[in-house]
């Protein structure tokens, strides 16, 4: 039978965190959801709520707390440009501050932790696709900086702790991750078109819509970082998350119009600073390692989004 681990989530209530605490819940563990409902929300977990193996804890991951757990999930941080950039000084001190706060119990608990770094970290990428070893094209002092430099630096003390402390860390990298309970006012592009799309309001593409992104279907994701988590201690990653097919984002406006039938119509405003041009992910390691790939197609990934936002709006 499987060993029962006592696991803390943090940014649980939030979308990614939820699908993990739906995974980690059915297979038994003792399951610690710990959020501040910044961008997440209770009723993404409300489900899990009367469960005997499911707690939920309002913390802001900036104070530290003492938990008795075995594996950490640290996904405690905004993630869209809009959200992380209202409190540019707090998403610093999340990433940062949240990071110490969870190695520092990881240490003392002698917990496996695992942290959920971006792809951001690559920046406005000059190779292409970005592999692990590629060490990016970050801008210090732009609007994006405070969530890459703080995910950077995150990835930093995750290193630091393990060469000095010893602590058993895993970081993966994810790159555009998308599905249902992304929240409509999420502000990411994929939840962007397609509530404008089901409301027949306009689509708005920044840019000429040429840059490019790789989406990745969540319950890939999940798979992936759980796989990760259980691989072996040796390998502490980084490694990228992604699914490897590109689109424009033009491309998938045209899609999501395509799959809602919307009358929707294009319209393009300035391109947001530094929004990188391209982002694809070299997802060789993770396919060596963890013998993970991606099986959800993007048509096929969007419309049962698109099914989950009919039922909400
Ligand atoms: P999300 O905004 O839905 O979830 C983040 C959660 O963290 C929310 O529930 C929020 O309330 C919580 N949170 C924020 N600040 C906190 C604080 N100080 N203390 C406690 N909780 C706090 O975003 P998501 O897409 O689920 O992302 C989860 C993690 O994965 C983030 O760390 C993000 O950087 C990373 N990530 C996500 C993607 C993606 O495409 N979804 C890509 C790369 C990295
Ligand atoms: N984007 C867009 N319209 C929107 C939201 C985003 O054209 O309503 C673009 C954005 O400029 C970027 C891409 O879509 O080029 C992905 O944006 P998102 O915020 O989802 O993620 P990130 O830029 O962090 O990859």
């Amino acid at each position: 039978m499987k060993t029962q681990n006592r696991i803390l989530i943090t940014g649980g209530a939030g979308f990614l965190g939820s699908h993990l605490c739906d995974r980690l819940v059915e297979e038994g563990h003792d399951v610690l959801c710990l959020d501040n409902f910044f961008t997440g929300g209770k009723q993404n977990v409300s489900h899990l709520l009367g469960k005997p193996n499911f707690e939920l804890i309002r913390h802001d991951l900036v104070q530290p707390i003492f938990l008795e757990v075995d594996e950490i999930y640290n996904l405690a941080c905004p993630a869209s440009p809009i959200h992380y950039q209202r409190n540019p000084v707090k998403t610093v001190k999340t990433s940062v501050m949240g990071a110490i706060n969870m190695l520092g119990l990881a240490k003392r608990v002698k917990a496996k932790i695992l942290q959920a770094s971006t792809s951001e970290i690559y920046g406005d990428p000059n190779v292409h696709p970005q592999k692990e070893d590629y060490w990016g094209n970050v801008n210090t002092i732009g609007i994006r900086s405070c969530y890459d430099e703080g995910k950077r630096c995150a990835e930093t003390l995750f290193f630091d702790y393990h060469r000095q402390n010893m602590v058993n860390i895993r970081v993966v990298r994810i790159f555009n991750t998308y599905g249902p309970r992304m929240h409509p006012n999420d502000g990411r592009v994929v939840s962007n078109f397609i509530v404008h799309a089901l409301k027949n309001q306009d689509i708005t593409v920044f840019g000429d819509g040429m840059q490019t992104r790789s989406f990745c279907y969540v319950d890939d994701l999940i798979e992936g970082m759980i796989r990760m988590m259980n691989g072996p201690d040796e390998f502490t990653g980084p490694v990228n998350l992604g699914n490897p097919a590109e689109f424009t984002i033009l491309e998938l406006a045209e899609k999501i119009l395509k799959i809602t039938g919307s009358r929707s119509k294009i319209v393009f405003a300035p391109l947001p600073q530094d929004d990188p041009r391209q982002r694809q992910p070299d997802i060789s390691l993770a396919f060596e390692k963890l013998n993970w790939k991606p099986s959800v197609e993007l048509n096929e990934g969007l419309e049962k989004t698109i099914g989950y936002f009919e039922t909400i709006l």
